[in-house]
């Protein structure tokens, strides 16, 4: 029998979690990412449950526990920096709103891509433009003329999959806006913030937040606000600049330094809370993972677990 070949599109956290699995099957594996390389932005994502559980049967728990950063807790903050209240990491067993294991998402990525990137082809800065199933597999073109023969097409594309619109519909059929957007970015750490997820609350549905990073000079900032749906281009990143300077200057605490750090930022990443509810994540030979499919929202805590263990059943399911 030939070798079965996967696209994968998608390079962030369920992409290569599926290449992972599906290459140890035996698959040809080609993921398509859209970005020139794995996108490193992110901030600490944690791989609570299910997903650690995964991430130890991927032989890849060392090498986390290596990157994990070191944090004590979450601290509400006031406009002058002092704590208003405390969650040390300790709470609700290690589990609460910063849980025992975190990991900055970038280091998540470029772990998973190391311990894929030997079995599994990448294919950077393109992405799929057209698709073609039969009863026999499905002619994928890729947008730099590439043509590839699938037996399988995965979209880990993220919530706003372009190949889930190619085949399931448009976004609005299964995006749920949650009523807010928030910006990640890193930014030079003026406060010191010593371990801690520092959040501050302004009035307006604001809410600023600063958390580690490996280096004690820089800082993971946030920048979020409550809203109804807006209307914006999600490729326009001096506009959603803009957005965020609208509603935070002059908000209090370190807002005036988060947005001008914001603005120089090169890993700057936006976007809206929101869930994908899907009908079914198969159609025909196209399937959808990770947030492509069933994105819970940054808000759930749980978008990391479930990209890694929705690539470790649907391996499972076609290795059967
Ligand atoms: C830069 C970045 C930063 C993030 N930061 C956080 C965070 O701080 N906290 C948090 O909870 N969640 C964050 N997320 C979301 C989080 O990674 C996901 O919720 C979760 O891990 C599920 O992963 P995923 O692989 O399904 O989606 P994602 O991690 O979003 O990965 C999707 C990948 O698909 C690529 N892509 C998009 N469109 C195309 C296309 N048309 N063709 C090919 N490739 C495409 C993207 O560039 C990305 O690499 C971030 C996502 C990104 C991309």
């Amino acid at each position: 029998m030939s070798q079965p070949t996967v696209v994968i599109s998608g390079a962030g956290i369920a992409g290569p979690s599926l290449a992972f699995w599906l290459a140890n099957l035996g698959y040809r594996v080609v993921v398509v990412e859209i970005a020139h390389g794995i996108r490193p932005g992110g901030q600490t994502v944690d791989l609570r449950g299910a997903g650690g559980d995964v991430v130890e049967r991927m032989g890849l728990m060392p090498k986390i526990r290596a990157h994990a950063l070191e944090q004590r807790g979450v601290a509400w903050v006031a406009s002058d920096g002092s704590h208003r209240a405390e969650m040390p990491v300790t709470a609700f067993d290690g589990n609460g709103l910063v849980s025992k294991l975190e990991i900055l998402r970038g280091d998540l990525v470029d772990v998973l891509y190391e311990a894929t990137k030997d079995a599994v082809e990448y294919r950077f800065n393109t992405r799929i433009s057209a698709l073609n199933q039969d009863d026999d597999g499905v002619d994928v073109t890729l947008a730099d003329g590439t043509q590839l023969r699938a037996d399988i097409v995965v979209a880990a594309d993220g919530p706003h999959s372009s190949v889930r619109g190619m085949v399931f519909g448009p976004e609005g059929r299964f995006v749920k806006p949650l009523g807010g957007y928030n910006a990640w970015f890193t930014a030079p750490d003026h406060v010191g913030v010593d371990g801690w997820f520092l959040m501050y609350l302004a009035p307006g549905g604001l809410n600023a937040s600063m958390r580690p990073t490996h280096d004690p000079a820089m800082a993971k900032a946030g920048l979020a606000f409550a809203s109804d749906p807006i209307s914006y281009d999600r490729h326009d990143i001096d506009e959603q600049r803009r957005m965020l300077v609208d509603r935070f200057a002059g908000a209090g605490w370190q807002c005036d330094a988060l947005l001008a750090a914001a603005q120089e930022a090169d890993d700057f990443y936006f976007d809206s809370f929101l869930q994908v509810h899907m009908p079914s994540w198969t159609s025909g030979r196209v399937a959808l993972v990770g947030d492509a499919g069933y994105c819970a929202s940054p808000l759930s805590g749980m978008g990391t677990s479930l990209a890694l263990v929705g690539a470790y059943i649907l391996a499972g399911e076609l290795g059967r």
